[in-house]
């Protein structure tokens, strides 16, 4: 990191200050400026606290030359994470195409939703047991049933499955019945349980928080690496904007911005990001296209009767089209789909 130091800092000042830094095992290079003297701090960072350094008198300001999310970020690992979805691989050049309704609802109904996304070319199927809603009186999940329900329809369609997480008490049921972990928007910051899930190693899907920096998504991925489960998917799902003609802002550039700072894959939620079926398809195109490693899509065959988030579902004859159109671009972007069915995952 490059301290900055003040013009009037005095002689004992930067000594006691460079005493603090070397005290720290780390090593200090002193450059005087005409204007400016500036400290460059070689060695471990993190053996020494930025802010604390900010608080010594004289100091201006502390540039660190490394990203606070060390395991995240591209320089710990300059190649493409690939994250293994019990068989569906997430990255490095393979799309997680994860498709189902927001919530989990009656057997038969979960059935005919995973046929069609299916046989549309999905390769994970999604499903909410554990709803986390804005009002205490909404539908909440099926809890346990909803994640044997999900169970078990995935594996009669050969479809991994995904399901959120929102209190690591349930974690131990929760790790029972999925492939996959999904840590919502809500929860994005909840440094509990993304501790709990980087206790696993079972695959998380992280969605990003609505009011969630780059930073933030990627200092709460470190969350979950630095206690040992790197299989971590980040999740573009939108952010708050100010036009209320969508339910969120979709954040297209975060995708090619996070190639530029992580390894990790990165998809993106068209449903959640703008509420509206109608954009669906058109985002989750330029998502794609942006570089994502896949697209996450709500799809419901009776969206008056869904349980949750009904008007942004996807009835699966439109899925069918759109995922017509995400395999094309797949093909022309040179990445591929893979499918249980089809373990060499070529094509979709
Ligand atoms: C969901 O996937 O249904 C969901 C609640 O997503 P988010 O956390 O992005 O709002
Ligand atoms: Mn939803």
């Amino acid at each position: 990191m490059i301290i900055i130091l003040k013009p009037d800092i005095s002689e004992e000042q930067l000594e006691h200050l460079v005493a603090h830094v070397e005290s720290a095992g780390l090593q200090t290079h002193l450059s005087r400026g005409t204007f400016r003297t500036i400290v460059g701090v070689i060695g471990d960072e993190t053996a020494i606290s930025s802010d604390r350094l900010r608080s010594f008198t004289g100091v201006q300001d502390v540039v660190p030359v490394l990203p606070p999310y060390k395991l995240a970020s591209l320089q710990a690992h300059p190649q493409p994470s690939v994250v293994d979805v019990n068989g569906i691989r997430i990255g490095g050049g393979h799309l997680g195409m994860i498709a189902g309704p927001c919530a989990v609802e009656e057997e038969e109904r979960m059935d005919a939703i995973a046929a069609a996304i299916k046989q549309s070319g999905a390769n994970l199927l999604r499903g909410g047991a554990y709803k986390p809603r804005s009002s205490p009186y909404s539908f909440q999940g099926l809890g346990e049933e909803g994640l044997k329900i999900l169970r078990r329809v995935g594996d009669r369609h050969q479809l991994p499955v995904v399901t959120e997480i929102t209190d690591p008490r349930n974690l131990d049921k929760v790790l029972q019945y999925t492939d996959m972990l999904q840590v919502g928007a809500r929860n994005m910051q909840n440094f509990v349980l993304l501790s709990e899930v980087g206790n696993t190693t079972t695959p998380v899907l992280l969605k990003r928080g609505m009011s969630a920096t780059i930073n933030d998504l990627l200092m709460s991925a470190e969350y979950i690496l630095s206690k040992g489960n790197p299989n971590v998917v980040l999740c573009e799902r939108g952010i708050k904007g100010f036009d209320t003609l969508t339910r969120n802002l979709f954040d297209v550039a975060a995708v090619p911005l996070i190639r530029t700072l992580s390894h990790l894959p990165v998809i993106v939620d068209p449903s959640h990001a703008t509420g509206r079926p109608e954009l669906i398809p058109a985002c989750a195109m330029a998502g794609l296209a942006a570089g994502a490693d896949g697209v996450h899509i709500e799809v419901h065959n009776c969206p008056e009767q869904a349980m949750s988030d009904g008007p942004q579902a996807l009835l699966p004859e439109q899925y069918d089209v759109l995922a017509g159109q995400l395999a094309q671009l797949a093909t022309l972007l040179g990445k591929n789909i893979s499918s249980k069915s089809t373990p060499s995952g070529e094509g979709s």
